[in-house]
């Protein structure tokens, strides 16, 4: 049998959803696996587009709440990068992104050693670090061919 990880993400979102004594609406799913077929870090108006023609009456506000909910539960991750409209992850194992200045683009970067970083040694923190992940910030290679022209 072929794997699917989007169905097995959603199977899994289900189960964590009824361990958690959480609803499974259509709405919820719907959201999340459009979350889940997008690699391009969707923002919420993006998700909207996605589901809408799916979920007959589906509104904005009704989309950032469920996208709040899902990020509460862990199943995607919300991308805050400095001037741009929080976006939408659905990997959410430890990655790090590219991100264009100009088109707002968001790329997925694997890097062993990033996923290995350390806080300087001869610094104490009182801090317990659960995650985080390296932002690259600059343009990419469409819009410097762009302003080139
Ligand atoms: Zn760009
Ligand atoms: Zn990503």
């Amino acid at each position: 049998m072929k794997q699917d990880p989007i169905q097995d993400r959603l199977r899994q979102f289900e189960s964590l959803c009824r361990q958690r004594g959480q609803p499974v609406t259509v709405q919820r799913r719907y959201i999340l696996e459009a979350v889940l077929t997008r690699a391009d870090h969707p923002t919420a108006d993006q998700v909207y587009e996605s589901a809408k023609d799916r979920v007959p009456g589906l509104s904005r506000t009704t989309v950032y709440r469920v996208l709040d909910v899902l990020v509460g539960l862990g199943v995607i991750r919300r991308l805050h990068h400095p001037g741009a409209n929080a976006r939408f992850d659905g990997r959410i194992s430890r990655h790090h992104h590219l991100i264009c200045k100009k088109c707002q683009r968001v790329v997925d970067v694997e890097s062993r050693n990033l996923d290995d970083l350390e806080l300087p040694p001869n610094q104490r923190h009182d801090f317990r670090i659960e995650d985080y992940s390296v932002h690259f910030l600059g343009v990419c290679a469409e819009c410097d061919r762009e302003a080139a022209q």
